[in-house]
């Protein structure tokens, strides 16, 4: 039988923050382990935490572009459970009163618009980092880092609306797109700033009660969340067809390995016994401090995806390629107002990106290189005639390499192009003379062989031909064999 699935996620995302959710401790990826703690972090007797408003802003404009109710009030809560690299032995994070509830993330899937629904966004503060079994000697030995003790998370959890394991990889990467596009956090999912644990249960086409869910922790890259909840669904229907019974569990995907793993029966929320947390206040933020947020956000990327397609005439192609981060998109408008959007796009989307992926730059190491008004003169010059794309690009990939200015590459010769008869004509003529196969068949009709001939005159000449001038006296020089 088929069955349907109903999936949830959680998504844990590590603030991009300068320092801790509750300390002055630095956020930083790499350092020497237990370097950034202080008894703040480390739940020494006595220290009190104090909450990051910067994380807060960072929660509130997520909320905010996410359409949530941000409470007015919200209060934070321990969650109690032991675990090694958790030094207090509880976690700071909200329970009943968490900061957002409600709201939607919109995903483009095949050209259409889907509105997924959350539950809540909460604050919440990381646990340290385990390292085990480890082999000194002749002891297996675990080590712990409690520089990611305390470091700003946010868990976001949706509904369980999602069916199928794609609209969780577009669902993640959607929501990794917009987290970057607000500047909250790098979302790097290998270096754990963007984490993923899917709740997964299925049940009978037709049926509206949920089966029992099991929850795999911890996914972190976007294909292995796809392909952990596509073995979990696997799994769970192996055991329905063979006449079993789903049972409630914790469970960890290997990637690598494709297998899962059960890690331990699944807690209840009773078993954390959550109560709030008596070392800070309540959570406030003012109707002033929410406006104000709202006015920083910038214009979403969905909206601005929508926007390039009315406003340029781009295909939804383009515009979901060019709004996959904020710099892109800005580069692209900013090239627009002097190159035709399409081109613009096409030149962008091609040459800029592939310089950028075989040189490990992002968008800004890019820009300095290429700033926009450089890459404009080049593109409107092969949109002038004056200048071969081929040229075009050979010149764009010399001034990269050499560091050099593209004007000055420009007025190189070997960038000049050839577009008099005279000069052309004894190439065209030596390409005729050349091969006579083509030409004959061009003779007898098979008119589409020209392009043949043309891409031999422009390899004789370097790519300085231009491809039109050459067409043309190739066109008279057969016709005049008649
Ligand atoms: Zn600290």
């Amino acid at each position: 039988m088929a069955y349907e699935a109903v999936i949830g996620l959680e998504c844990h995302i590590q603030l991009a923050t300068r320092t801790k959710m509750f300390c002055e401790c630095p956020v930083e990826f790499g350092a020497a382990p237990n370097t950034n703690v202080c008894p703040v972090c480390l739940g020494l007797p006595g220290a009190l935490p104090v909450t990051n408003r910067a994380a807060i802003d960072a929660a509130l404009r997520l909320g905010l572009a996410l359409g949530c109710d941000v409470r007015a009030e919200s209060v934070f809560a321990r969650k109690n459970y032991f675990y090694p690299d958790m030094p207090k032995n509880y976690q700071i994070s909200q329970y009943d009163r968490p900061l957002c509830e409600g709201g939607t993330l919109p995903v483009v899937m095949a050209g259409e618009e889907r509105r997924f629904a959350l539950t809540r966004i909460h604050a919440e503060e990381d646990t340290g980092k385990s390292f085990h079994p480890e082999r000194l000697g002749d002891r297996k030995i675990s080590r712990v880092d409690f520089n990611r003790a305390g470091v700003p998370l946010l868990e976001l959890v949706t509904e369980p609306v999602l069916r199928e394991a794609s609209e969780c990889a577009a669902f993640l990467t959607a929501l990794r797109r917009l987290v970057r596009w607000l500047g909250i956090s790098d979302a790097d999912m290998e270096k754990g700033q963007l984490r993923c644990d899917a709740n997964v249960s299925i049940r009978p086409p037709g049926q509206t009660t949920l089966g029992t869910k099991t929850e795999i922790k911890n996914l972190n890259s976007i294909k292995g969340v796809e392909k952990g909840i596509v073995a979990e669904i696997a799994r769970q229907t192996a055991v329905l067809e063979s006449g079993g019974r789903i049972e409630q569990a914790t469970l960890l995907y290997d990637a690598d390995h494709d297998k899962l793993a059960i890690m331990r029966s699944k807690e209840f929320a009773h078993d954390y016994r959550y109560f709030p947390e008596p070392d800070l206040p309540t959570l406030v933020t003012s109707d002033a401090w929410r406006a104000d947020a709202r006015v920083r956000l910038p214009e979403l990327p969905w909206v601005r995806e929508e926007r390039l397609i009315a406003d340029y005439a781009l295909p939804p192609y383009d515009a979901a390629v060019l709004t996959e981060e904020r710099d892109l998109s800005d580069y692209f408008e900013e090239l627009a107002r002097g190159v035709p959007p399409k081109t613009a796009s096409n030149w962008l989307m091609t040459e800029g990106l592939r310089h950028m992926k075989e040189n490990g730059w992002d968008v800004e190491g890019w820009r300095l290189r290429m700033p926009v008004g450089a890459f404009a003169t080049l593109v409107q010059k092969v949109e002038a005639g004056e200048l071969t794309g081929t040229l075009a690009k050979q010149a764009l990939a010399t001034a990269l390499q050499e560091g050099a200015a593209i004007d000055a590459v420009l007025a190189r010769p070997e960038f000049q192009v050839r577009s008099s008869s005279d000069d052309l004509l004894p190439l065209v003529r030596a390409v005729v003379a050349e091969h006579p196969g083509p030409v004959s068949q061009y003779r007898s009709g098979k008119l589409q062989t020209i392009g043949f001939l043309v891409g031999q005159v422009m390899k004789m000449s370097n790519g300085q031909a231009v491809p039109q001038t050459v067409k043309q006296l190739l066109e008279s020089e057969l016709a005049r064999l008649e």
